[in-house]
């Protein structure tokens, strides 16, 4: 598909974002890598229980897009778990929300969701395609090619 897919938006950006299993020595361990855009798909179908077309709406996706994202968030859960892999939640094509509520009078305040929009790290958006990822500590957005186009991104 040429098209490039729509960017998800999401609510929720957790502060665990890796899990371990025990005993297992790093050099064995293989990871799963979760996206955000996946975890908010479980996040709220399987945890908040919305059904899908209201969770598609939320995300600004469709339900069929929605679906075969959570398809892919529940298989990469129970593989690493059947497996005994780590799970890292990182990337993905998403924005996140705005936070609830917060009118200029809250700017600057701690929150979870406005300390993430304008984070340590911030996001990476390809100028072309709109495709945004969270930028990598320490790398600058324009020494990155978007994943989709290839584009240089940029600090956005
Ligand atoms: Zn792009």
């Amino acid at each position: 598909m040429a098209r490039p897919e729509r960017v998800r938006r999401i609510f929720f950006r957790p502060d665990v974002t890796y899990f371990k299993p025990a005993g297992i020595a790093m050099a064995e361990l293989k990871e799963t890598v979760l996206s955000f855009d996946e975890l908010e798909a479980i996040r709220l179908v399987d945890s908040e229980g919305i059904e899908q077309s209201r969770a598609g709406e939320k995300m600004k996706i469709s339900q069929p897009t929605l679906s075969r994202l959570l398809g892919r968030a529940r298989k990469k859960l129970a593989d690493a778990i059947i497996n005994g892999q780590a799970i890292k939640i990182e990337g993905g094509n998403f924005k996140m929300a705005s936070p609830r509520g917060a009118g200029p009078g809250r700017r600057g305040g701690r929150g979870r969701m406005g300390g993430f929009a304008a984070g340590p790290g911030g996001i990476c958006r390809c100028p072309k395609c709109g495709y945004e990822e969270e930028q990598a500590r320490g790398e600058p957005c324009r020494s990155k090619r978007c994943p989709k186009c290839g584009t240089f991104m940029t600090r956005g």
